[in-house]
């Protein structure tokens, strides 16, 4: 049976184990390189990215879950977006560069300001009930990796809200939030896209 593992130095991790509880997926908190050698898929939950990203670091783990983010399907959400994307600015910081997308963080206001919306994503059949919380704004980098195709599978107020490249989704809205386990459900079907 395959593994989901949910990166869990910070931010909303339990709403995902629930929703994989509930879809009778088996799923395990990632604190390390050993962690990530036993999941096959990984997701990134939603957070503070800077907080997130000086555990990476201090774990040794911005090189494991590259390439990780490579052979594997990983799902960037919100603080997670921000982690996989290529660029990220308001401020600028490092990030594992797992997509084409450029990263502005904090555009949907602040905490305050958090809405939630019925959102329209192409892979479901179904509109999904989604929450953004100081969300980052996702836009294309004008240069792409070759022969990886970025594709958009949702939009909000006519800017892209979630995007796919290769084995890396990045959403800049929180999905685990609500009791609908259709997107969990389908992250867990995908499969890894060979080099
Ligand atoms: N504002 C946070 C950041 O820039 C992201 C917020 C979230 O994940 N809900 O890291």
């Amino acid at each position: 049976m395959e593994t989901v593992g949910i990166l869990g130095y910070q931010g909303c991790i339990e709403p995902h184990e629930v929703l994989l509880s509930r879809l009778g997926v088996s799923h395990i908190r990632v604190l390390s390189v050993a962690d990530l050698e036993r999941i096959d898929r990984l997701i990134i939950p939603g957070g503070e990215s800077t907080t997130m990203l000086k555990f990476i670091k201090a774990h040794g783990m911005m090189s494991p879950l590259r390439e990780f983010s490579r052979v594997r399907p990983v799902w960037g959400i919100c603080a997670g977006a921000i982690i996989v994307a290529n660029e990220v600015s308001n401020p600028s910081q490092d990030s594992l560069k797992a997509i084409d997308i450029h990263a502005h963080r904090n555009f949907y206001g602040p905490q305050t300001e958090s809405f939630s919306v019925e959102l329209e994503i192409d892979l479901l059949r179904g509109p999904l009930e989604v929450q953004f919380i100081r969300a980052p704004l996702l836009a294309p980098t004008s240069s792409r990796s070759e022969g990886k195709t970025l594709c958009v599978h949702a939009s909000h107020q006519g800017q892209p809200v979630f995007f796919s490249q290769g084995n890396v989704w990045a959403c800049s809205f929180h999905a685990e939030l609500g009791q609908d386990t259709a997107l969990h459900e389908e992250f867990v079907k995908r499969s890894a896209t060979p080099l």
